[in-house]
């Protein structure tokens, strides 16, 4: 079996299950009790949260627990639209629907939407910023890495324009974490979405980076935990889980960095040679494990379930909505025919892949592509 599909999820590091057990087998207790079951908790949740702060270059006080990145990005967009009546709202159109839909959502509620501009590579246009920035905007959101093409954005210069106008900037480093260094401080943002999931860690578990100058409401009420930004006990050992993955991911960033730079130069190449190849995104900085091609005239979904047969796990766009028949968002904001979007396929690599995986997929890929070419002449 092989799999490509790390943007989807991830396996679970080994070194982070042991980390994780004994809060599941012997430390059971509450953060929240005073006694010593509820000390070692506390404590546990502690390192973790300095470990989720090294690693998105924060500082302790600004990590906030959630139950991933959905919840992250939920908090800052509904936490900071219930500050205000209604507004206006600057947004990305390629993000995630964690990001999209609280923001549709807003919209039936009298806020107004103005969705960024961006190119054919995925890359927003900062013209489009300059125009728009004049308005009253509340605040604005925009994701740093794509999961479907893998485009990183300049979000220091667009942080830099929004700060003149003081617009709160909340980012989607969902996709970003552990694939490259992130600084939540240099950034210059309000608030950044993170989750433990995409680096090894566990499902269930995420944070949101908060500067804590900038207000914003609870989704839940009933307790103090988090600030009280995110009340209810704490999964401890899924949070003790993402601090170790957290850790792992500062440790080898420089490490997978060159071995995934290295396998996806194998693959965009071995793809090419193939012909009738489009590489999505492909003059745009990507994050080095991910790869989105199509195949002239293959549905992606056919290639996906074909590979699939073959053992290797690939995705045809964003898992989230692999359920849906509809072409992705993402490519046809960057203005890609129907057509063409509906023969994606996204490959994402992780560090534990390996040189002859990447063989194999091509080999294969190679095989489905001259079995539809030869049917298509057949029929
Ligand atoms: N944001 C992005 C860019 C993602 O890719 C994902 C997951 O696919 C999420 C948010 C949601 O994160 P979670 O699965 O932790 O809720």
């Amino acid at each position: 079996m092989i799999y490509f599909d790390y943007n989807a999820t991830s396996p679970l590091k080994p070194a982070v299950i042991e980390a994780m057990l004994p809060f599941y087998r012997d430390f059971y207790g509450n953060p929240s009790s005073l006694h010593r079951f509820g000390r070692i908790a506390r404590d546990a949740v502690e390192r973790a949260r300095e470990q989720v702060a090294e690693v998105t270059g924060a500082t302790p006080s600004q990590i906030v627990f959630t139950s991933g990145g959905t919840e992250s990005n939920n908090l800052a967009i509904r936490g900071l639209a219930d500050r205000f009546a209604a507004g206006a709202i600057l947004a990305g159109p390629i993000d995630h629907p964690s990001v999209l839909e609280p923001i549709k959502a807003l919209a039936t509620k009298g806020w107004s939407i103005t969705w960024l501009r961006v190119n054919d590579q995925g890359i927003v246009c900062c013209d489009s910023l300059e125009s728009a920035i004049d308005s009253e905007f509340r605040f604005a959101s925009c994701m740093i890495a794509n999961n479907e093409t893998g485009v990183i954005q300049d979000i220091p210069s667009i942080a830099a324009r929004l700060r003149e106008k003081n617009i709160p900037f909340h980012c989607d480093g969902v996709q970003a974490l552990g694939k490259i260094a992130l600084d939540f401080q240099a950034l210059g943002i309000a608030f950044l979405s993170v989750s433990a999931h995409k680096i090894g860690g566990p499902k269930g578990a995420g944070a949101l980076v908060i500067d804590k100058s900038v207000g914003l409401e609870a989704l839940f009420r009933g307790g103090a935990q988090e600030h009280g930004l995110r009340v209810g006990t704490e999964n401890v050992a899924a949070i003790v889980g993402f601090g170790a993955a957290a850790e792992i991911a500062a440790r080898d960033l420089e490490k997978n960095t060159e071995h995934l730079n290295i396998l996806r130069k194998q693959l965009e190449q071995g793809l090419k040679k193939l012909g009738s190849l489009i590489l999505f995104s492909e003059q745009a900085r990507r994050v080095p494990n991910t790869v989105m091609f199509g195949i002239h005239g293959i549905d992606g979904e056919m290639m996906v379930m074909e590979l699939d047969r073959k053992g290797i796990a690939v995705s045809s766009g964003a898992a989230c909505s692999s359920q849906s028949a509809e072409a992705s968002h993402v490519l046809l904001a960057m203005g890609i025919p129907e057509e063409v979007a509906r023969t994606a396929v996204r490959v994402s690599l992780g560090p534990e892949n390996t040189a002859s995986q990447v063989d194999r997929f091509l080999s294969e890929v190679n095989r489905i592509r001259s079995a539809a070419q030869l049917k298509a002449t057949v029929y």
